[in-house]
């Protein structure tokens, strides 16, 4: 019998990462609806006449064709849907753009994270039409953590689950969340939390996007926020995330309003 024609078959898909492979072709790491994260094959992709180039950089939202492939599947069609341009135009964007799809690949394996494609897509739209970025990027941290089975505890103590009153709550990285009073000499390398950070952190997990996107982050409070969720970020993924980092260095904190928040 002659070999039969490849399965082919059509997704949406969200491009996490790319990298090179033989010849003119590349490894694509795609985020779909119903596998989750896959690596495929772009072949030919690096000729100067592939009609996948410019279709598969990350963080571009595409409708692709793929052939099932012995290991790795293979992108026979890939046309854009949205490159989120203004994202790409804006470093402080394209920085969080850039974090927001390194965390997701650090916490998904192949065929898992097809829940994560909904949240990402949402996010890319909201941070490509420059809405309040806090919001945006820590709510989505939060809801990472939520998927995948790492929700941080913001209102019961880590150790006794007591509910916490934010004026006396402690923060446990290690433990991911808050510590009471009462058990804050059981449990090591706690660290103070401000009530006001706790307050945003608590609005942010829990409020609708709409809600929380309305409060006002001052660039002290958004320091706050960012050191405790890229330090919550790295140590559940048990790795580091360089463009947390990063994201540290290009310090939009310094962009934002002078302003105070919820009381
Ligand atoms: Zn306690």
């Amino acid at each position: 019998m002659n070999a039969r024609a490849p399965r082919v078959y059509s997704t949406q898909a969200i491009v996490i990462g790319q990298r090179e492979f033989v010849e003119a072709a590349k490894i694509i790491t795609i985020l779909t609806p119903d596998i989750g994260k896959q690596d495929s094959v772009a072949k030919g992709i690096l000729k100067p006449k592939s009609r996948l180039a410019g279709h598969l950089e990350p963080g571009t939202y595409c409708d692709l064709e793929l052939a099932v492939g012995k290991n790795l599947d293979i992108i026979r069609e890939a046309q854009t849907i949205s490159r989120f341009r203004a994202s790409q135009q804006n470093l402080m964007r394209l920085t969080t753009l850039v974090y927001v799809l390194e965390l997701v690949d650090k916490y998904t394996v192949d065929g898992t994270g097809s829940d994560l494609f909904e949240p990402l897509l949402v996010t890319l739209k909201r941070l490509d039409i420059g809405e309040n970025l806090s919001a945006v990027v820590h709510g989505f941290e939060l809801m990472l953590l939520e998927i995948t089975g790492f929700r941080p505890s913001l209102n019961q103590c880590v150790n006794c689950l007591s509910d916490v009153n934010s004026v006396q709550a402690n923060w446990s990285q290690d433990g991911g969340g808050i510590v009471c009073g009462q058990c804050v000499s059981l449990v090591p390398n706690t660290s103070l939390i401000e009530p006001k950070v706790l307050k945003v952190l608590r609005a942010y997990q829990s409020w609708p996007y709409e809600e929380s996107a309305r409060i006002t982050i001052d660039s002290y409070l958004e320091a706050q926020l960012s050191k405790i969720m890229h330090g919550l970020m790295k140590a559940f993924a048990e790795r580091d995330i360089k463009s947390a980092d990063l994201l540290e260095e290009v310090s939009w904190r310094k962009e934002l309003p002078e302003g105070r928040v919820i009381s």
